[in-house]
């Protein structure tokens, strides 16, 4: 059994923890979405962190939500005209896992956008992830989704960077939309799911699983209620970091990569794409017994009332065709290593059926 986490976790405001910036490098790339950090003092803080330990720093503000490969380029070429050499990303998932692919850039200029991915191990220049969303759990995995529009899909970027510090500060969540909030925090909720029912989960995996479904739970009524104290948004944002450390080890399943689809084709959110099928998914268990501790972890008395809930902070309306759902069958089951973590034997037809019976 192997557990690795190198990220240092540092909760609380990034000016108190300054200095830890000062070995990383001379001059940071910070790579950010379009507006939100700007709103939500993010930006603000991380500029004012970088100044007190006299680093220099340039400004990329134009990561789109489920970033492609293209604009991680664009900022690429950016970040070397201006010698940066590290990388702070700020943001949810997207500027995040940006960071991750800019970082490698940087550090090898012959990668572009057409040779990044599945491109070997390659190193990076240090990352720094201020997480503004709790969600993704990016800021604690080695991970970064990229969307590859000449196939057509989303896809993991198939390196290997942990952020080296991870910045918690849920001050920055404290105006987060309801909608955002739910769907970012269901997103959370299924990388825990999905790590706990992975045959990659083992028992330093769990530990975090468990803990991070018992705070969970109490962000539930929080959740349906659509109103958020300070300790309720620290909770989720704590319950997100978990659920990143527990993907770490064992990575998501096959919700996951069925939701790609949602979100290239459809525009589902990255949080809604994946639970939308959860019904469906958690019900083909034939051994349900990590599936009812989930159940009982979250304090519900079946799965029926886990989906009830899911329910209740989510609303999927989408239609595909027939042949449009063949086609996202087809892509999931090209992803071998991923169904290989799914404990049943599973076949095309089995998930083409989960997607027609979760599609209304
Ligand atoms: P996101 O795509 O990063 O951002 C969604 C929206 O939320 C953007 O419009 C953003 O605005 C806004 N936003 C961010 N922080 C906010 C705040 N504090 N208040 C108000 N609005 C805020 O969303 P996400 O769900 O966090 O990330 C999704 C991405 O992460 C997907 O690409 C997904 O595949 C990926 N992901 C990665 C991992 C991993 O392990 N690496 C795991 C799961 C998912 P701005 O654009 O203005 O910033
Ligand atoms: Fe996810």
């Amino acid at each position: 059994m192997i557990f690795e986490m190198p990220t240092k976790i540092v909760v609380g405001a990034i000016n108190e923890q300054a200095q830890l910036l000062k070995d990383l490098g001379t001059k940071a790339c910070i790579v950010t979405g379009f507006s939100s950090s700007k709103k939500n003092g993010s930006l603000d803080d991380v500029i004012g962190a970088l100044k007190s330990v006299d680093i220099n720093y340039m400004v990329f503000d134009r990561i789109e939500e489920n970033p492609k490969l293209e604009t991680l380029e664009q900022a690429k070429d950016e970040a070397l005209k201006e010698g940066c050499d590290f990388v702070i990303g700020i943001g949810g998932g997207s500027p995040l896992d940006a960071a991750k692919g800019i970082a490698i850039m940087i550090k090898n200029p012959h990668i572009g956008a057409n040779n990044l991915v599945g491109n070997g191990k390659l190193d990076a220049t240090p990352v720094v992830a201020v997480p503004t969303t709790a969600g993704t759990g990016s800021e604690t995995t080695q991970y970064a989704i990229l969307t590859d529009t000449k196939l057509g899909t989303k896809i993991n970027f198939g390196q290997k960077v942990f952020p080296v510090i991870a910045f918690l500060d849920a001050k920055y969540m404290m105006d987060m939309p309801v909608d955002v909030t739910r769907s970012t925090a269901l997103d959370a909720f299924s990388h825990l799911a999905e790590s706990f029912l992975s045959l990659r989960s083992n028992m330093l995996s769990e530990i975090f699983v468990k803990e991070g479904l018992t705070l969970f739970r109490k962000c539930i009524p929080a959740l349906l209620e659509g109103i958020f104290t300070k300790e309720d948004r620290e909770n989720l944002l704590i319950t997100s970091t978990l659920g990143g450390i527990a993907i770490a080890q064992t990575g998501t399943l096959i919700p996951h990569t069925m939701g790609y689809s949602m979100t290239y084709y459809k525009q589902i959110p990255h949080g809604i794409a994946n639970i939308m099928f959860y019904r469906e998914y958690l019900s083909s268990f034939k051994d349900k017994t990590k599936v009812n501790t989930i159940v009982e972890l979250l304090g519900f008395k079946d799965l029926a009332e886990l989906c009830n809930m899911i329910d209740k902070l989510v609303e999927v309306k989408i239609s595909c065709t027939d042949d449009e759902i063949k086609k996202y069958t087809d892509y999931v089951f090209r992803e071998k290593a991923k169904l290989a973590n799914h404990p049943d034997h599973i076949t095309e037809q089995d998930i083409y059926r989960i997607y027609r019976e979760s599609i209304s």
